[in-house]
């Protein structure tokens, strides 16, 4: 006779041996990072970038040239809340204490190799690395107020391959440093001139963050974790955790930690609603199936109803954008805290999708909304400067190879 399991133990069960799958899956993730660690934010003549570092490591950093760790609150004080990057700006500083910290530091910024304006306002930078290496940054203005997100990139390409991304077609090349990602916010910002940080009952014109540019934030977890930290302090940019949004196409192992260590709100690319669609169009789905993802989302602390998480879906074209794709997707997140994000797909040279029409996602919408889900559909922002979904690394390589065959 077969061993019978209890139904009230079966879950148990499961979630101790998922509990321990998780782990051992979370230990391969960090193993497999690490190989792409970004290079140690270091100038050539050996001066260190103090952007980046945690407060405990700006102490650390005082104490090791001889001064008192409360050094390091009045540092991140001008670093990050006035936004100064020359010591000698540093007034409540002596200035024998300004000319030693300019001695062994740097406050840097990434460089802004180039800067476009759409008509629409949205406005795309692509920043250059001490090694060389290039990420993109978009802002996107509010239509009706005077605030905006800031898109960021955690990765220098991408290790998954959704076929529908023109990033996927790219192969990774490194993790971006906390100062990088920390940087490119601070980059923007100083392009629009917002220093000091605004308290926190004044509006901001960079108001939101959106960690959706190039990349999986959660296959570099660490370093996106220590940037949103510094972001989120209190005492510097102050952005609080509910205006950051992370976007994952679901590595399921990192999402309780993101959730239970940062709180920021969470985006999850869905894309499709059956896992033999999934496994096609999000290769990520072969590991962690939707139903493993969905039951991740219903575990995610920071979900509530005053804070949803958000499912993105592409709307392409006889694919998975049918009225029976809609009614499975509120079958799936019926019991969610949610919204569902209708992105109309931006095509690129070479891809095999087509966009939805505005009257098929239209019926889309309405389904969703019908089961009293928020539905908006996202208009591409920032087309005449390439800076919509899945355009950014199109165009920053088209430029790169543009430059090597002039050569
Ligand atoms: N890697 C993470 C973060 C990137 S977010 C993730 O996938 O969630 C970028 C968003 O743009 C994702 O939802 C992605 O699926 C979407 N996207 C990618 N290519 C696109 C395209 N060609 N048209 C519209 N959206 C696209
Ligand atoms: Fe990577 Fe996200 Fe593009 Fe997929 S959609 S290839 S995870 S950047």
């Amino acid at each position: 006779m077969t061993a019978v399991i209890h139904p009230d133990i079966r879950p148990r069960i499961n979630s101790v041996a998922s509990d321990d799958l998780n782990a051992a899956e979370r230990e391969r993730i960090h193993a497999k990072s690490a190989l792409f660690a970004p290079p140690e934010a270091r100038l050539a003549d050996g001066r260190r970038d103090l952007v980046g570092l945690s407060r405990e490591e700006l102490a650390a950093l005082m104490t090791d040239i001889g001064e008192k760790p409360f050094r390091a609150k009045q540092l991140w004080h001008w670093i990050y809340h006035q936004g100064a990057t020359d010591f000698s700006a540093m007034t409540t500083i002596a200035k024998p204490m300004q000319a030693k910290l300019a001695e062994h530091f740097v406050v840097s910024r990434p460089e802004t190799a180039t800067e476009q304006t759409s008509v629409d306002e949205t406005r795309k930078f692509l920043f250059r690395f001490r090694d060389g290496q290039e990420a993109e940054t978009v802002y996107i203005p509010d239509r009706r107020e005077d605030r905006g997100a800031v898109c960021i990139s955690s990765q220098v390409g991408c290790t998954l391959s959704c076929t529908f991304c023109h990033t996927g077609t790219q192969k990774l090349v490194r993790n971006l440093g906390p100062a990088e990602i920390v940087g490119q916010f601070m980059a923007a910002r100083d392009s629009y001139g917002e220093w000091p940080s605004p308290s926190a009952d004044m509006p901001r014109y960079l108001s939101t963050i959106v960690l959706m540019g190039m990349g999986e934030p959660l296959y570099n977890y660490e370093n996106v974790a220590k940037a949103m930290r510094i972001i989120m302090d209190g005492e510097g940019i102050a952005l609080s955790r509910r205006r950051i949004t992370l976007s994952t196409s679901g590595v399921v192992p990192m999402m309780d930690r993101c959730g239970e260590e940062l709180g920021i709100n969470l985006a999850i690319s869905l894309h499709a609603v059956t896992n033999e669609l999934r496994d096609q169009i999000v290769p990520l789905n072969r590991k962690y199936p939707i139903e493993d993802l969905i039951a991740a989302c219903r575990r995610y602390p920071a979900a509530s109803n005053a804070r949803r998480i958000t499912f993105e879906y592409i709307m392409l074209r006889g694919v998975n954008a049918s009225e029976a794709d809609a009614r499975e997707l509120v079958r799936l997140i019926r019991d969610l805290p949610a919204k569902v994000n209708l992105i109309p797909f931006n095509p690129w040279p070479g891809s095999d999708f087509q966009p939805s029409s505005r009257a098929q996602i239209a019926k889309f919408a309405n389904i969703v909304m019908d089961a009293g889900f928020a539905s908006p559909i996202r208009a591409a922002r920032g087309q005449d400067i390439l800076a919509a979904c899945g355009q950014l690394k199109t165009e920053s390589e088209r430029q790169r190879r543009t430059a090597a065959s002039d050569t």
